[in-house]
């Protein structure tokens, strides 16, 4: 934080070049402040990354399609939507981050994701370079075989450009293993090949064990190290969560089984508390009602009579230990931030992509509060997905200990480059720091080397 003051001038110039050529991509915008703010200085220090105008290189997609995706509705309407992909950087591997099916997506949510996924995945110590991609298209209410057209058609076009050698796409929010499945189902049938064109697949063709646990897992994995870091435990914390999907149900899952309790969960319908905790088998509960039942977490209540549901609201006021925003981004205001510290919070980590807004993580750092940043904490996914990657390309299955084993190693390898780099004195770590520094390296060394392409 010192060294961005020293350099305000210069992160300013290039902030008002990115402006300038994203000029209605607001969250893009805000994710290259995030990672210019230690960049910048880092790059001011280090010469030979400024001569080749590293950071503006790694700001621009090396590609990105944007196409039409047509289909037919079950009432026989015809529908069309947007499909994307960003191929952000290939310096280190083929492209590697997940699709997005939510009718907020546009091309700077997506740019913003692919960027962050560039340091993410340089970060998991994996050979894999970052892209991202998905559509407006809202699976909310659709029928099975309306997916499944949608689906089919959306990947007719993103067949041309991806392959298990150039990129190798993934889910992300409303894209889980139905969508994968049904995705993969059709690249099959237009290549006439079974390869590993994308991951989070079912078990039964080509997935990895572990994969749909792997982010919430990781992100719990990711807190632990940080909190043994400064001779704590999650034994007996009381935690808050946000969101109720993938990465919110298995967060919640590991925290039960390290010890701690959830106190809440949410959807974008408002969050539920539940004082008593949300145990074992009312998390099954949740699970069974947003995976198969596709229902509202409000439902929460009308079972367990106890808990509260607070419409359009999310969980930051409700006193806890440990915060976990694991929904969306920009979910996490300052307001939010200074409640959080307020009622006693020590530590809070990023679940889903960019959850806090930047004023919110400054107030982490000036209060000292634990703060891992979604790059560092929500690699476990891709992580795993890496190694999905990897048991396709030698036709092995590993056992689920294997990958959680090799899961947690990453945990533990993320935390320490974290602390290499971001170490601010004997006390404190700015993982925000660490994580861009120790991603943006390993990036910007390989593309030095490969040239100005
Ligand atoms: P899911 O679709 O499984 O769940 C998303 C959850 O967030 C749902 O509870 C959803 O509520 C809620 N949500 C979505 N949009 C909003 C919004 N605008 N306001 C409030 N709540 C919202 O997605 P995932 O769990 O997979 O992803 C969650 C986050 O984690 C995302 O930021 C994603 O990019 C990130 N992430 C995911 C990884 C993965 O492996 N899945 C890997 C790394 C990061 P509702 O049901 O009402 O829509």
């Amino acid at each position: 934080m010192a060294s961005t003051k020293t350099f305000e001038k210069e992160i300013k110039a290039f902030m008002a070049g990115i402006e300038n050529k994203n000029s209605n991509e607001s969250e893009f915008i805000q994710a290259v402040y995030e990672v210019a703010q230690t960049i910048v200085p880092y790059i001011e220090k280090n010469k030979k990354y400024k001569h080749a105008i590293i950071l503006d290189r790694m700001t621009e997609p090396e590609r990105v399609f944007i196409f039409r995706v047509p289909w037919i509705d079950d009432k026989g309407n015809y529908q069309i939507n947007r499909g994307y992909r960003v191929q952000m950087n290939s310096a280190i591997g083929p492209y590697k981050g997940g699709l997005r099916f939510h009718p907020s997506v546009n091309l700077s949510i997506l740019k913003f994701l692919a960027f962050e996924q560039v340091f993410k995945n340089s970060l998991t110590t994996l050979p894999m370079g970052g892209g991202k991609g998905g559509s407006d298209f809202d699976p909310k209410g659709k029928s099975d075989n309306e997916i499944m057209r949608f689906c089919q058609s959306f990947m007719t076009e993103l067949c041309k450009y991806i392959g298990a050698d150039i990129d190798v796409p993934a889910g992300d929010i409303g894209v889980g293993g139905r969508e994968i499945g049904y995705l993969f189902g059709q690249y099959k049938r237009i290549k006439n090949e079974f390869r590993g064109i994308l991951t989070g697949k079912h078990v039964n063709f080509g997935g990895s064990l572990i994969r749909p646990e792997a982010t919430g897992y990781g992100c719990v994995y990711f807190s632990q190290e940080m909190l043994t870091a400064c001779d704590d435990s999650l034994e007996g914390k009381n935690c808050v969560i946000s969101g109720s999907g993938n990465v919110a149900q298995y967060a919640a899952e590991k925290i039960l089984e390290l010890g701690g309790s959830v106190l809440t969960l949410s959807d974008s319908s408002g969050f539920i508390y539940d004082k008593d905790g949300i145990d074992r088998k009312k998390l099954e509960f949740i699970k069974d009602l947003k995976n198969n039942k596709r229902g509202r977490i409000s439902e929460y209540t009308k079972k367990h009579k106890k808990a509260e549901f607070h419409s359009l609201l999310r969980p930051w006021n409700v006193p806890c230990d440990l915060a976990y925003p694991c929904a969306t981004q920009n979910e996490l205001y300052e307001l939010d931030a200074k409640h959080l510290v307020k009622n006693g919070c020590k530590g809070v980590f990023e679940g889903a992509n960019m959850p806090c807004l930047p004023e919110a993580v400054d107030y982490f750092h000036k209060n000292r509060i634990l703060f891992a940043p979604g790059k560092a904490s929500n690699a476990g996914g891709v992580a795993t997905s890496g190694l999905e990657m990897s048991q396709n390309s030698l036709r092995i299955a590993w056992s689920r200990d294997e990958v959680d084993t090799k899961l947690k190693a990453i945990m533990k390898e993320i935390h320490h480059s974290c602390q290499k780099y971001g170490r601010v004195d004997k006390d404190y770590v700015d993982y925000v720091k660490g994580a861009n520094i120790a991603g943006f390296v390993k990036v910007a060394d390989a593309m030095l080397a490969q040239g100005h392409v």
